[in-house]
């Protein structure tokens, strides 16, 4: 059971662990889960254990925060709420790109926190990690989110948005994370 309501997400989650995992959707009468938590770990478990209570199977969830080093790491686990309680992708795009004007260092990385709820209350985690650099402007139209303006190392200064949803899966913090998952579940 998948315990994103992101489509974008669910999309590569299910691409990343293709035949491995039989995946379904999150029920759509699922209330929002409150992402309260102070780090990823805690925020991914949150989500993956509060669809396993309510569908008595197993789900899993991630969470994924940019971690920008000339702000010391910011947005981070606030990535979502970046540029305010109900910000569009544009902005929190638009509010990170102000932040960096002036920055020499303009290195980043994304992490992923996975995690696997099982209805018997183990759990699983993995973690992923992609370290690049935030474009001076936003450039290409696939993926969602920050992917705009984040140029994974080894891309060819491409940005995640320029790239096919295979290439950015097969390197992205997500792919790592999830691949990680799979092979603890032995698949
Ligand atoms: P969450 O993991 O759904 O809480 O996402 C946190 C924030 O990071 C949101 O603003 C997402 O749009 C963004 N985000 C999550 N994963 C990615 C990604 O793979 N690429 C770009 N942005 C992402």
């Amino acid at each position: 059971m998948a315990a994103t309501a992101n489509p974008h997400k669910l999309m590569e989650i299910a691409a990343i662990l293709g035949s491995a995992v039989e995946l379904l959707p999150r029920p759509a009468d699922l209330g929002e889960v409150v992402e309260d938590g102070e780090t990823l770990e805690s925020n991914a478990r949150l989500k993956a254990v509060s669809v396993c209570e309510h569908t008595g199977q197993a789900a899993v969830a991630d969470d994924t925060g940019l971690e920008v080093t000339a702000l010391g790491g910011l947005p981070g686990v606030k990535s979502a709420r970046y540029a305010g309680e109900h910000a569009e992708d544009a902005d929190n795009r638009r509010k990170l790109l102000a932040e960096l004007e002036d920055a020499a260092d303009r290195s980043a990385r994304f992490r992923t926190v996975a995690v696997v709820a099982f209805p018997d209350g183990r759990e699983l985690l993995a973690e992923g990690t992609r370290t690049g650099i935030i474009a001076v402007a936003p450039r290409g139209r696939g993926g969602f989110g920050y992917d705009p303006v984040f140029v994974p190392d080894g891309g060819g200064g491409r940005t995640f948005a320029e790239m096919p949803p295979d290439e950015k899966n097969a390197v992205s913090h997500r792919g790592r994370a999830f691949r990680a998952l799979a092979a603890q579940l032995g698949r």
